[in-house]
Parts: structure tokens; C-alpha cells; sequence
């Protein structure tokens, strides 16, 4: 079953809420902001080329009809790394407004600090999530081909460990909507990253379509490195939804020529 449902203007995960009911946490779509054009219309990403007061009051509009405050929306410039930062009190806020002011050069955030909305985006990347129940830790990561060769799924998993000493048994994950196998093809450039991190196993992710090419399942990737990161299979959840297949739902990078808008995957603890 998918793990990602539609609950008013957001994709959610909904067994993950309604088991934790401290938690939100989703997707967004494209659809519900005021952006105009190729942007249309719920563009999260101020580095597109869009207009900034129009991705502000979108990103106000996520984070409000999620019952969070603006305020709380704490974001990262992405740089397709595998670099993890945890967010205090202090980071809160970070990047909501201008890229001036946001975290630097990070692809994945962690946080144990209830009202802070951590905030990732994404057209055809992989986004990760993160709850480790026990210790009230929540994390969001934008993984990429790059980020996934580079496993920031295994970066995750390690920071938890090293900042709460969390074990990765304790850890629940879930894979989002992403491109899929059916879209996503590549070069053997690419090919050959993702052989050298998953090895014999890389058969299992990567289908050769023609010389140099093949179709790459970067979902399954990501979960074959977050099981050898040490989280049970039972703890993850796998969205089925392609965001090259769903343009009616998604924006995609891929499908749309590399002009489009941003989606944001969103992860956050209510006040206790
Ligand atoms: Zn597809």
C-alpha cells in the first residue's frame, strides 16, 4: 500500500501519524500556491529562478496548513553532498526567507526540538525521512544520484547514533516519492558510482537498456543502504509514486527539461 496519502493539500505519512501522533510529516505536490508559469504552482525553491515573494508565501501556505507556525521552517542549500547538520534552537528559522541566511552546503538536518519545521527539496531526488521514536529525533535527506552515491542514507543513520547514540534498530525510515525506474535513465558515469557503493548488488538496481545506458532504481538504492546502515526492513516505508510518471501531481526535473518548480518534504515534532 502506498505509504504517502493525500490529506488535504499534502502527501502524508499517514501510518507514521496516526501511530506517532506527535509527528508530521509528507510531501508536498504542485498544486495549492500562487506561483505562475513553469512554476506553477507550489513552488518551494527560492534558487529556481522564481519570484521570491511568491515561494515565501507559498512555503507560508505548507507550513500554516500544517498547523506550524512560518517561523519554524528551517531549510538547507543542497549541494547534492552527503553532509548531515543537527538543528538547535538556534538554526531554527534558517533559509526560510532568503538563501542568505540558510544552512550551508547540506543535504540532510536532524533535530530533537519540538516546532521546527525541517523543510527539503526536490524535483525527481529521493527524499528520505527519519523518526526515531524512542528519542523524540526526527531527520529529512535530499538524496540525489550524487547524495545516494555519497550515502547520506548511511550519514543519517550515523549522526543519530553519534549525537543521541541512537541505535539504527531504533530508527524508522521512509523513501518518498522520487523518479523511478521506469524514468530515470542514466550514463555508466552514474552506473558506475552506484556499483562501487552497493557492489554485487547494484544488479538489482540498475536494468541496461542500451550501450552505456541503463534505467536506475534509486528508491531501491537508497533502501539497500539503509538496511546496510543497520535499519530493519519492517521499518521502511517505499512510496510506488514516479514524479517524471506524475507530472499532474509533481514538478520533475527530468520530464520538464530541468525548468520547474521544487517540491518540499517536510518532517517536524508538535509542542508535547
Ligand atoms: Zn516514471
Amino acid at each position: 500500500m502506498e505509504p504517502f496519502t493525500l490529506q488535504k493539500e499534502s502527501l502524508h505519512l499517514s501510518r507514521w501519524e496516526s501511530v506517532w501522533p506527535e509527528l508530521t510529516a509528507g510531501f508536498s505536490t504542485r498544486h495549492h500556491g500562487i506561483s505562475a508559469g513553469e512554476y506553477a504552482s507550489l513552488n518551494c525553491g527560492l534558487h529556481v529562478g522564481d519570484r521570491a515573494e511568491d515561494v515565501i508565501e507559498n512555503r507560508r501556505r505548507l507550513v500554516e496548513s500544517n498547523g506550524f507556525l512560518f517561523s519554524s521552517w528551517t531549510c538547507a542549500d543542497q549541494v547534492h553532498g552527503n553532509c548531515v547538520v543537527q538543528v538547535t534552537e538556534r538554526e531554527a528559522g534558517a533559509g526560510r526567507e532568503a538563501l542568505e541566511d540558510t544552512i550551508t552546503g547540506t543535504d540532510g538536518l536532524v533535530t530533537d526540538c519540538r516546532n521546527i519545521f525541517l523543510a527539503a527539496f526536490y524535483a525527481d531526488c529521493v527524499p528520505l525521512f527519519f523518526y526515531a521514536p524512542a528519542h523524540h529525533v526526527i531527520g529529512v535527506a535530499h538524496a540525489g544520484w550524487k547524495g545516494t552515491a555519497a550515502n547520506i542514507a548511511h550519514n543519517m543513520v550515523g549522526e543519530m547514533k553519534r549525537i543521541w547514540g541512537i541505535s539504527a534498530s531504533e530508527i524508522y525510515a521512509a523513501i518518498g516519492p522520487s523518479i523511478g525506474p521506469c524514468c530515470y535513465e542514466v550514463n555508466d558515469v552514474v552506473a558506475d558510482k552506484i556499483k562501487d557503493i552497493l557492489g554485487e548488488k547494484a544488479q538489482s538496481v540498475l536494468q541496461p537498456v542500451k550501450t552505456d545506458k541503463y534505467m536506475l532504481n534509486l528508491q531501491e538504492t537508497n533502501r539497500i543502504l539503509l538496511l546496510e546502515a543497520g535499519i530493519s526492513n519492517s521499518r521502511i516505508e517505499l512510496s510506488q509514486l514516479c514524479t517524471s510518471c506524475r507530472t499532474d501531481l509533481f514538478f520533475s526535473h527530468r520530464k520538464e527539461a530541468g525548468k520547474t518548480g521544487r517540491m518540499t518534504a517536510f518532517i517536524a515534532l508538535k509542542e508535547g
